[in-house]
């Protein structure tokens, strides 16, 4: 059996040790500390943000950015339905609902035509949503200036969910930099890695610094520990934070290595039939966190799952893409905003392998196996 070839693995540069020494050295083990503090700052300058809080984790950022927005226990929020999990969790985590708005076949996220529809029915009966959670997936953006446009029209506040989309560009600038806060994600298969950790990013420096504030159990400025409200333990710890900017410093490095991936894959595999790889929209740059595409069984003969099956006895790790959110038995009795297209691509969708530190060989051992399906019809 030839070895392993993982979906999307973590990729250490040159710095991450030093960083991380550094902090053993002058005993910062803590979830405060110099590392923490310049990894907010070095983030603020990649991205563009005003401000940025360092967190355990991007579902953690979520949670408060909702939190900060002023959604409560009864309220719905509007979330894109073609997501990972962590987009929607941090609405219930609040009592709010989720109300889910499909995607569009051009970026295969949120489509802005069926957020105007539904913000304008949701107006009619007084009940608007209390945020948007717009989701830039697989590392691209969303058309996010008419999404903007449209919560504007309604004052309803824009959280961006970019986790899968640090390095992406939208108009020359970074998703979730757009709406009142943006969320970015560490997590060890993202594009960047802390092993666990999240960004809280927004030009509102009173929502970073009550961020902050909750991040830490909500201890009033008193020499006791005093209380006021509920807060959480959500910061990050120094040590994942020297990570962090080892990580930063390659991630210009990292992005052009994903997009190598997709381009080897769309030039190898692009003309055989019934395959289609994710658009990419020319109001930005996608940096192919993963490499995703599409077989529609009908021209291909062959559908994804015979794909995947092939690929996985080939000790070939591959995903379906993401399983929209209205069709989670655990969302069964959420509304949603539905125009089929992700659940088309649930159906149609694979996510192939990906990761910055892929070699050649890996990369045309993937190839080849689908190329075999294809023959094998
Ligand atoms: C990974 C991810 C998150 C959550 O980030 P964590 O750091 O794992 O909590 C949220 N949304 C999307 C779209 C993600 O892919």
């Amino acid at each position: 059996m030839k070895k392993q070839i993982l979906l999307s693995t973590p990729h250490m540069g040159e710095q991450e040790r030093k960083f991380v020494t550094e902090a053993f050295d002058t005993n910062w083990v803590a979830p405060i500390g110099p590392n923490v503090d310049a990894f907010e700052r070095e983030f603020s300058t990649l991205v563009g943000s005003q401000y940025s809080a360092a967190l355990s984790s991007g579902t953690a950022a979520l949670h408060l950015a909702l939190k900060l927005v002023g959604v409560e226990a009864g309220d719905e929020v509007f979330c894109s339905t073609f997501t990972f999990i962590a987009s929607a969790s941090p609405i219930t985590y609040l009592g709010a609902k989720p109300v889910f708005i499909d995607s569009d076949r051009t970026s295969w996220n949120m489509d802005p035509n069926l957020l105007s529809e539904a913000l304008a029915q949701k107006a009619k009966v007084n009940k608007l949503p209390k945020a948007v959670v717009l989701v830039h997936l697989y590392g691209q953006s969303a058309d996010i200036e008419p999404i903007l446009e449209i919560c504007d029209r309604y004052s309803v506040p824009l959280i961006e969910d970019a986790a899968e989309a640090l390095g992406a560009t939208y108009k020359n600038t970074s998703p979730g930099t757009w709406g009142r806060a943006g969320i970015f994600s560490f997590n060890g298969n993202k594009i960047i890695t802390t092993s666990g950790g999240g960004m809280l990013v927004s030009d509102d420096g009173d929502l970073i610094e009550k961020a902050r504030f909750l991040a830490t159990q909500a201890r009033d400025p008193e020499p006791h520990y005093e209380h006021t409200q509920i807060g959480f333990n959500y910061r990050l710890s120094n040590i994942s934070a020297g990570i962090g900017r080892g990580q930063l410093a390659v991630l210009s490095e990292r992005v052009a290595a994903r997009c190598r991936n997709f381009a080897t894959y769309k030039s190898a595999l692009g003309d055989l039939p019934g395959i289609e790889f994710m658009p990419e929209p020319d109001y930005g740059k996608s940096t192919h966190w993963l490499s995703c595409l599409t077989f529609d069984p009908n021209v291909a003969k062959i559908d994804r799952e015979q794909v995947r099956l092939h690929l996985a006895k080939h000790n070939i790790e591959t995903r379906p893409l993401w399983k929209p959110m209205h069709l989670q038995p655990v969302f069964s009795d959420c509304e949603c905003f539905n125009s089929r297209v992700s659940e088309e691509l649930f159906q149609k969708g694979l996510c192939i392998p990906s990761g910055s530190n892929l070699s050649e060989e890996d990369l045309s051992r993937v190839i080849t196996e689908i190329k075999k399906v294809y023959r094998h019809q």
